[in-house]
């Protein structure tokens, strides 16, 4: 599939072809509409946060969380499910919106609904995994 990828700090996005992400039992393949473009991700491209007073904190891990497919904001359509997402509610057709964080699953947050708050490994999609960039 086509996707813009990052593949240094401060670079343009390159289009590049990718594998599709496998299916795995908890996860859907959704083909996506749209992406938006945050100003998260605009610090991400240039490789570092301001974070005020000239203090900066990388964007890319120094690099090494590239390449990377940015976007975090995705809206799509379900394309398929794996065996354990077919009792979501969701359905192969589905028009939605991508939650993108990915929490540990183990932690009191997590288990409670709010992966976005992860106390532990945690990360989301258009960081710490490929995002929405893409087809
Ligand atoms: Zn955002
Ligand atoms: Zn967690």
């Amino acid at each position: 599939m086509k996707s813009m990828r990052l593949l240094a700090e401060g670079k343009p996005l390159v289009l590049t072809s990718v594998e599709i992400p496998s299916l795995t039992p908890h996860s859907a393949i959704v083909k996506v509409a749209a992406a938006g473009v945050c100003h998260t991700d605009i610090h991400l491209v240039s490789g570092a946060y301001d974070l005020g007073e000239g203090r900066k904190l990388s964007s890319t891990g120094g690099g090494s969380l590239l390449p990377l497919t940015p976007g975090h904001e995705i809206a799509g359509r379900v394309e398929d499910l794996g065996g354990e997402a077919m009792s979501s509610g969701f359905k192969k057709g589905d028009e939605v919106i991508v939650y993108p964080w990915i929490g540990c699953g183990r932690c009191r947050k997590c288990k409670s609904g709010k992966e976005n708050l992860c106390e532990g490994a945690s990360t989301f999609l258009g960081f710490g995994r490929d995002g929405g960039y893409a087809e």
